[in-house]
């Protein structure tokens, strides 16, 4: 390139709008068809865990506290999470969905890519569990 037209792109760049967007700042509407945060309905769903049977990643784990009663809750790994779709086209019961408008997901704490869904009582007794197995039994003589 010749230091003349360099010249001129440069200084032409110097009075022209920036290119980039102005994010977070300015924020542009989602595509429609984006594929972001996974959401899951409770509502119809059977436990089958095709979804989590199917899903390439392990992402999806489903876990039963009462199948007659139809309690799940459904455990999400985020950062496992490929957004190919496989979940939702397997679950016949319309039970998934993936938003298009929550794909900031980056986090500095590890927890917020674990994603319990479900009844509070039933995620609450999932994340107990853990708590109540690091409880160490008293020594008797
Ligand atoms: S979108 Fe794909 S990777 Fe993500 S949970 Fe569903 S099947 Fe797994
Ligand atoms: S495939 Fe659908 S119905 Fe079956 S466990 Fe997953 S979300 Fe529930």
């Amino acid at each position: 390139m010749k230091l003349s037209t360099m010249w001129k792109e440069a200084l032409g760049s110097l009075v022209q709008r920036p290119a980039t967007e102005k994010y977070p700042f300015v924020r542009q509407e989602a595509p429609e068809h984006l594929r972001s945060k996974l959401h899951w309905d409770l509502e119809g769903c059977t436990g089958c865990s095709l979804c989590a049977k199917d899903c390439p990643a392990n992402a999806i784990e489903i876990i039963t506290i009462d199948k007659k009663a139809k309690r799940f809750v459904f455990h999400y790994y985020v950062d496992r999470c490929t957004f190919c779709g496989q979940c939702v086209a397997s679950c016949n019961k319309d039970c998934i969905e993936l938003v298009n408008n929550e794909w900031e997901l980056a986090a500095l704490d590890k927890d917020n890519f674990e994603l319990y869904y479900g009844n509070d009582a039933d995620v609450d007794s999932v994340l107990a569990e853990p708590a109540e197995a690091d409880v160490e039994e008293p020594i008797t003589a």
